[in-house]
């Protein structure tokens, strides 16, 4: 019998457990169910992946920097990397904007759909969550950012998911002076980070056996823990248009992905596409990590010296559907509540939205609070931001999982073109 490729098995997983969520919601007591025997297994499945996201950015960046032959080199591959992802965010921004200005979903929310969402949502734990963590980011002065990046403990640094940048930065700090003491002084250490490479891959491997059910499980539980239909049906117009933004910015990729690699975009998307549905699943590009690099290293063909920055970087920094969303929701809550903004604001959201998607957590949500600080950039009245999050807050979850996907293939998509411009792209 042949094989079935591995993202059919995820998607059948997928389908499988859409399915399930429905059943379990037409019991009572099925969410319950779900919460005790369904859930705990997609949160191992991430948990699994989070594991190993430390040891393989270190083992594989300090691969990566210590096998190139000067640094130059490095320097050139860290310029491109921020300027691309410049690029594509802005790109991004650009067509949320011109979408919602185009289509003017918030103005067409009535005064009783307003209420209805307020009434539910506005004092909910979720929304004051994160009004409360926004608030924390804001204190934050400009150049923390930066600060934030040098750790002063690695090893603290390497017992927190959240401080992936400390541990890119201490990877990078240790292949450069490895290279700068040579060969003979480096090797033994380079065989264990090496050896300890290719050790985790074969664990990704190990973890991706599981995925088809874990993925069921994921989205099961989803589907448990939606809200009520009426609600979402009130949002439909807004969220399809960020899906629709979305699938632009898929299409922006296959763009990029011909024009600056001469690869056929077909090819690319089905080889990435098991950690598209992995993003999908989980909402979190740093879960997706793992996955992203195998793919774009073993199967599209981009050398490990070039991937193994441009893709740890990019889960934190570069997040291309996350910003699309923020500008979109930014306008459609002012629509929706006659808050009216300028040209200039429009401008002020691309420069912020720019900003909050850099600092935006890799983890489901996390782009919800950031969206706060931008619409406090347009002068957003801060008395209302509790409505405005709570107007979209039903339809997060799912807009989370398109924007994830997104997120991710634009890292693969730049790894390719700084790859291919600096000779480290071999297509498999
Ligand atoms: N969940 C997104 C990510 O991990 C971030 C967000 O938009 O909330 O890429």
């Amino acid at each position: 019998m042949k094989k079935i490729e591995l993202h059919w098995k995820i998607i059948i997983g997928m389908v499988l457990g859409l399915i399930f969520g429905f059943i379990l919601l037409q019991f009572e007591g099925g969410k319950n169910f779900s919460n005790n025997w369904i859930k705990p297994v997609g949160t191992i499945f991430i948990k699994l992946l989070k594991l190993i996201a430390i040891p393989l950015i270190l083992a594989s960046l300090i691969k990566g920097i210590s096998d190139l032959k000067d640094i130059s080199k490095f320097k050139l591959i860290g310029l491109r990397t921020i300027i691309v992802y410049i690029c594509t965010t802005i790109i991004a921004i650009s067509i949320g904007l011109i979408l919602v200005n185009i289509f003017e979903p918030g103005d067409g929310v009535s005064a009783e759909t307003v209420s209805k969402l307020t009434d539910t949502y506005s004092e909910s734990k979720g929304v004051q969550q994160k009004l409360s963590t926004a608030s924390e980011q804001k204190s934050i002065g400009p150049l923390q950012f930066i600060e934030d990046v040098v750790p002063d403990n690695a090893f603290k640094a390497f017992s927190d998911n959240r401080l992936m940048l400390q541990v890119i930065f201490v990877s990078i700090f240790l292949g450069i002076s490895m290279l700068l003491i040579g060969d003979d002084k480096s090797k033994p250490l380079k065989s264990i980070f090496d050896s300890l490479n290719d050790v985790v891959l074969k664990m990704v491997d190990l973890i991706m056996l599981t995925a088809p059910y874990a993925v069921f499980a994921l989205l099961a539980n989803v589907v448990v823990s939606s809200d009520d239909s009426e609600i979402l049906m009130a949002l439909l117009k807004y969220a399809l248009i960020i899906v629709f933004g979305l699938i632009i910015m898929i299409a922006v990729y296959s763009i990029l992905v011909f024009l600056f690699t001469k690869t056929n975009p077909v090819w690319f998307l089905k080889q990435i596409s098991p950690a598209q549905l992995l993003a999908f699943s989980t909402s979190s590009s740093a879960a997706t990590l793992p996955v992203t690099m195998d793919r774009v290293e073993k199967y599209i063909g981009v050398d490990k010296e070039v991937s193994s920055f441009v893709l740890p970087v990019g889960a934190t920094i570069n997040m291309d559907g996350t910003s699309l969303y923020q500008a979109v929701a930014a306008v459609f809550i002012c629509q929706a509540l006659a808050f009216d903004i300028s040209f200039y604001d429009q401008l002020t959201i691309v420069l912020t939205a720019l900003l909050a998607s850099i600092g935006t957590a890799a983890v489901p949500g996390a782009g919800m609070v950031m969206l706060v600080i931008v619409l406090e950039s347009i002068g957003f009245p801060a008395d209302k931001l509790a409505i405005g999050i709570a107007l979209i807050f039903a339809v997060d979850r799912p807009l989370d999982m398109f924007r994830t996907v997104v997120n991710i293939t634009g890292d693969a998509t730049v790894s390719m073109i700084v790859a291919n411009s600096v000779g480290k792209y071999s297509k498999k």
